[in-house]
C-alpha cells in the first residue's frame, strides 16, 4: 500500500499511518527469500537527495537474518519504542525507547526483537563525511511574522 502524499515546489509529505500500522509495508531485499514486513523507505517516497531514512517496525521474536555494512554511508538508528539489542561487529548492546547508534559504513551490524513487544527504530543514512554545517551554522531566519490560518 502507497501512504498518502501531499506535495510542493519545497516539500513532500506523506502520512504512513500509524507505528503499529507499518506492518502493511513491506521492502523485498534481494537477500531475502521473502518480502520484510514493517520496512518502510522514504528516498523515493519524498524524494530525499541527501540521505535515506526507513522506518522499522520488527515484532517479538523476529531479528535481521544477516549482518550488512555499507559502502559510503553512515547510519544512525533511532530506537523509539520497545527493546532490543544491536549487533555491531560482534558486539551486543541492548536497544531500547530513546538508544540512538551511529554506525560507521565498514560496521558489521544486525539486530533483533528478543523481546514481548514490538521494537518501533527510525534508521538514517547519508554519506559518512558529508556535513558541512549543522542547525546554527547551516540554518537561517526568515524574516517576517509566523502567521497561521484560524482553526477551522
Ligand atoms: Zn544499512
Amino acid at each position: 500500500m502507497a501512504p498518502e502524499t501531499h506535495d510542493g515546489p519545497n516539500f513532500c509529505l506523506a502520512h504512513l499511518g500509524e507505528t503499529k500500522d507499518l506492518r502493511q509495508y513491506r521492502f523485498q531485499h534481494p537477500a531475502l527469500p521473502v518480502a520484510a514486513p514493517g520496512k518502510v523507505f522514504l528516498q523515493e517516497l519524498l524524494g530525499l537527495t541527501g540521505m535515506e531514512i526507513s522506518f522499522g517496525l520488527m515484532p517479538p521474536g523476529r531479528s535481521m537474518p544477516f549482518h550488512h555494512k555499507h559502502r559510503n554511508n553512515e547510519e544512525v538508528y533511532l530506537f523509539l519504542r520497545g527493546r532490543g539489542q544491536f549487533q555491531i561487529d560482534g558486539q551486543v548492546h541492548d536497544v531500547r525507547e530513546g538508544t540512538v547508534i551511529r554506525v560507521s559504513p565498514e560496521g558489521s551490524r544486525s539486530w533483533r526483537n528478543h523481546s514481548t513487544e514490538d521494537l518501533f527504530y527510525v534508521c538514517i543514512q547519508a554519506k559518512a563525511g558529508s556535513i558541512e554545517g549543522g542547525t546554527t551554522t547551516d540554518g537561517m531566519g526568515v524574516p517576517g511574522p509566523v502567521i497561521w490560518p484560524p482553526q477551522a
